[in-house]
């Protein structure tokens, strides 16, 4: 989720109790502040191997008919954005590479992969707006219940409040969120990060129109959960951010 004004954390997950944030950098303050891994049920959430520092495909696609899950709040139930974002003077083309330019970022950050597929039933993430509008936007992520200190997530929906105004890039109305910086910080939600603080990386839940791309902290807990970019991931991890999933956790 991403706010204006106050922290109202609001990843949930399906069939699972609200996420708790647990700073995983433990090492010295600072470094707890710049990113936060997001917690369901007590354990670390991510794709593909439910193990930290290591990569993942995922597969994402945009609500294409009205869509409703069961268990879930805020994503509850998803409409398509192509139509109600024409009201602000965009495009379904400029979502669409506005999204692609959004999962791009992470991409570089770390060895994630996403794959756009047409189909939603064939999706790890689904994208839509919100078929009772409410907030600006939000991020639900579900994870198996499997046993361990780190779950595969199953699903992640991320819907935008289509009502309110939106726009692509910086500047202009200053009550219209950028598509790009908003779709981003929810992606992070939807690959396993939670809010660090208020301002300083794209995972706060401030929004601001200071930069439009990741900050150290974003990279570095993409990096926790999924190794870098070259897929030689955990060994070249700093000490103090090495995966120790056992008794990291800060409370
Ligand atoms: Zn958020």
């Amino acid at each position: 989720m991403l706010e204006s004004h106050g922290l109202r954390s609001q990843v949930l997950a399906l069939c699972l109790t609200v996420a708790v944030a647990s700073a995983f950098a433990a090492g010295s303050a600072r470094a707890s502040e710049e990113f936060v891994l997001l917690k369901l049920d007590g354990a670390y959430v991510k794709w593909g191997e439910p193990v930290l520092g290591t990569g993942a495909t995922v597969r994402y696609a945009f609500v294409i008919e009205e869509m409703k899950f069961s268990g879930v709040r805020n994503c509850e139930a998803m409409t398509p954005l192509d139509a109600p974002l024409k009201h602000f003077a965009i495009e379904p083309e400029q979502l669409h590479s506005e999204t692609a330019a959004a999962f791009a970022m992470w991409e570089r950050a770390a060895d994630i992969r996403f794959l756009a597929v047409a189909d939603p039933a064939e999706a790890d993430i689904l994208i839509g707006g919100q078929l009772a509008p409410k907030g600006r936007a939000f991020a639900n992520v579900a994870s198996r219940n499997d046993a361990g200190s780190t779950r595969p997530i199953d699903r992640a929906l991320i819907c935008l409040n289509q009502t309110l105004p939106w726009k692509i890039g910086f500047g202009g109305d200053a009550n219209a969120y950028d598509l790009r910086y908003t779709i981003a910080h929810e992606i992070g939600h939807a690959i396993g990060l939670n809010h660090p603080g208020p301002s300083g990386q794209l995972m706060a839940f401030k929004y601001g129109e200071g930069f439009r791309a990741l900050q150290a902290g974003d990279t570095d807990g993409a990096v926790a959960l999924y190794g870098n970019r070259s897929g030689t991931t955990t060994a070249t991890l700093p000490a103090r951010r090495a995966p120790q999933p056992s008794g990291m956790g800060l409370r």
